[in-house]
């Protein structure tokens, strides 16, 4: 899942978190310590203070079903102490669209949701670069795996800090996995499902045993479709691929993005086609892309070398490009960042 990634146990202050020290000298239960927790969490409505956002125990599993979420980021710009949250409206649609795949209708609309986002980020003083996950349910004790029509979700949303790490450069190992893309009949990969997660986590376990950092997932046609959550492209003799939507892929906002900066600020064609396994070997640069993972290059495929195994140039500008643009120092497109404060 896309949070795999990110720092997902939160420091107090002190920096140490439960599972390195416990205050009472007992063993550590692993838990987070509280104080690293964000004061509130938005939930249908209303602002609820984080210990407080409890559900029924015998909701646990079969809510989430028929869950839908969204991975948002907001970077901080410390010259002009402004938070923007990258692409929201995109962000929000997509969240619709999923529900929408749900049969979920929305009690508030995007303007009313793009209202919750600001309202909690500024309620937990979020200074820093942070990740925001709305998410969408069936309550109500209403198991998933029943018909609901058209009926509205709970929606929750949540915040916490997460770095960004497009300021250092990173080479990630992938592998392709064995196991295949789940498939539009099957489980739509255009819904972000919480379900849909289970094909990603097989695929990270696989890589993560294996020693590599990230897996490529194929499709049952035998096509590239995209990282266990990320979208690919490569570069190959100065254009540049990604496998279309319908390849199994999510219809990533990040991968929208970066189409746009190769062809109107880099000058760099961008098809989108079916990508055969082989072609990853043999790129120039390879390169995933997603909230979690920003932009990061990828330095082999299977242990084959991807270029010189380093960074490559294409996606050293682009990561440069992005990184001003999603602080808000290159206003050029600020319609992409949603101002804070
Ligand atoms: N595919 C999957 C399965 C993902 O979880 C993500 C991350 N949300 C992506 C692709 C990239 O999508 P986006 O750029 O919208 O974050």
């Amino acid at each position: 899942m896309t949070e795999q990634k990110l720092d997902r146990q939160p420091k107090s202050t002190t920096g140490k978190t439960d599972t390195e020290k416990s205050a009472t000298g007992k063993p550590s239960t692993g838990k987070p310590r509280p104080e690293g927790n964000p004061n509130f969490l938005w939930r249908s409505g209303e602002m609820v203070e984080w210990d407080k956002a409890t559900v029924h125990l015998s909701d646990l599993a079969w809510s989430a079903i028929s869950a839908v979420f969204e991975g948002v980021r907001a970077y901080w710009n410390p010259e002009s102490e402004q938070l923007y949250i990258f692409h929201l409206e995109a962000h929000l649609k997509r969240l619709f669209q999923s529900m929408k795949i749900m049969r979920m209708t929305s009690s508030f609309s995007k303007d009313e949701l793009t209202a919750a986002f600001l309202q909690l980020l500024k309620a937990n003083e979020c200074k820093g670069d942070t990740y925001l996950q709305p998410l969408a349910y069936f309550g109500g004790g209403v198991p998933g795996y029943m018909a609901i029509l058209e009926q509205p979700g709970e929606i929750v949303i949540t915040t916490r800090a997460a770095a960004s790490g497009l300021d250092e450069a990173k080479v990630v190992h992938c592998n392709v996995s064995s196991w295949s893309r789940i498939t539009d009949n099957v489980m739509p990969p255009r819904a972000k499902a919480i379900t849909n997660y289970q094909n990603s986590r097989y695929v990270s376990t696989e890589s993560f045993i294996n020693g590599y950092d990230f897996g490529i997932i194929l499709n049952p046609n035998g096509k590239v479709s995209e990282a266990a959550y990320a979208c690919i492209f490569l570069i190959r003799d100065g254009v540049a691929i990604t496998p279309p939507l319908n390849a199994g892929i999510l219809e990533s906002i990040t991968r929208e993005a970066l189409k746009d900066l190769l062809a109107k600020e880099m000058d760099i064609q961008v098809i989108e086609r079916d990508v055969d396994r082989t072609e990853l070997y043999l790129a120039d640069e390879v390169f995933i892309c997603g909230t979690a993972v920003e932009v990061q290059s990828v330095g082999s495929v299977d242990r084959y070398k991807v270029g010189d195994g380093e960074q490559g140039p294409v996606v050293s500008c682009l990561r440069k490009l992005f990184r001003d643009l999603v602080r808000g120092k290159d206003l050029t497109r600020a319609g992409w960042c949603t101002p804070v404060y």
